[in-house]
């Protein structure tokens, strides 16, 4: 597996548990928007623990850069990432995966599952191609919103946050179940896209399937 070793250039927290990390850009490097590559911390004994984490920059910008939620209740490779900062280095490999634009649709992301949509919307506003795009967005409370700022930018009304651990006036403060979906999506013939930890893509695709998202409309992470 080729793989590359990348300075950081630059991070920063933008929520209490998420870090942005800009990196050099190998090369001819390139990616589709949506795609991710395994990541590794260039320090002994973290060469080969390899996590894969999701560009989040237009593809056409000369560095590469990640949004990574740290975890910091375990000596895994993101609590090392929390305390590696500029001027330390990453090694990351091909980029892959299965989540990629393809028409308009509505896209449903659970907490750092915003990372695939928000290159793809980064890309397609760039390319006055946005419209027709809804985001259904849920974290636990308002201050694991991921961007918020650029994301009301991007999407205006079609912007939908869920909170499941507070109420905050003017937000739905529930889970995206099937009552959820059946209350808020008026056309299941169009595509969806969906991006959250495992449970939540699983429980969200069953539930799209039933209200009859067929498997060709249905994108996510294989
Ligand atoms: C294709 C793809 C793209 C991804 N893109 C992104 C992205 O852009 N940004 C992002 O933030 N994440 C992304 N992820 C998720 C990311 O890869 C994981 O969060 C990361 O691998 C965790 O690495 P880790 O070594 O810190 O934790 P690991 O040790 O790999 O553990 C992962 C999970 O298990 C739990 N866990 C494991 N062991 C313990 C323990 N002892 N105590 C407590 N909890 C434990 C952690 O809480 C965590 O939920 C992506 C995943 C995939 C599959």
């Amino acid at each position: 597996m080729k793989s590359y070793i990348v300075k950081i250039l630059q991070s920063v927290y933008i929520t209490h548990d998420v870090k942005c990390f800009i990196v050099e850009k190998p090369e001819n490097y390139d990616f589709i928007p949506g795609q991710a590559t395994e990541v590794a911390v260039n320090l002994p004994g973290w060469e080969d623990k390899l996590r894969p984490f999701t560009f989040t920059n237009l593809r056409e910008q000369k560095h590469l850069e990640f949004m990574i939620k740290i975890y910091r209740d375990h000596e895994g490779v993101t609590n090392l990432l929390g305390k590696t900062n500029a001027g330390a280095e990453l090694i990351i490999h091909e980029p892959f995966g299965a989540i990629q634009f393809k028409e308009p649709g509505v896209f449903i992301a659970a907490g750092a599952g915003i990372t695939p949509f928000l290159s793809i919307f980064r890309d397609l506003y760039r390319k006055n191609q946005l419209y027709g795009n809804t985001l259904i967005y849920t974290n636990k409370t308002s201050d694991d919103v991921i961007m918020d700022i650029e994301l009301r930018k991007l999407l205006k009304n079609n912007y939908l946050k869920v909170f499941t651990r507070e109420n905050v006036i003017g937000f739905a403060g529930k889970r995206i179940d099937r009552n959820f979906l059946i209350d808020n999506i008026a056309d299941f013939g169009q595509h969806f896209y969906v991006c959250g930890p495992d449970d939540f893509v699983k429980n969200t695709t069953k539930n799209l399937s039933e209200l009859g998202v067929t498997s060709d409309f249905l994108i996510i992470e294989e």
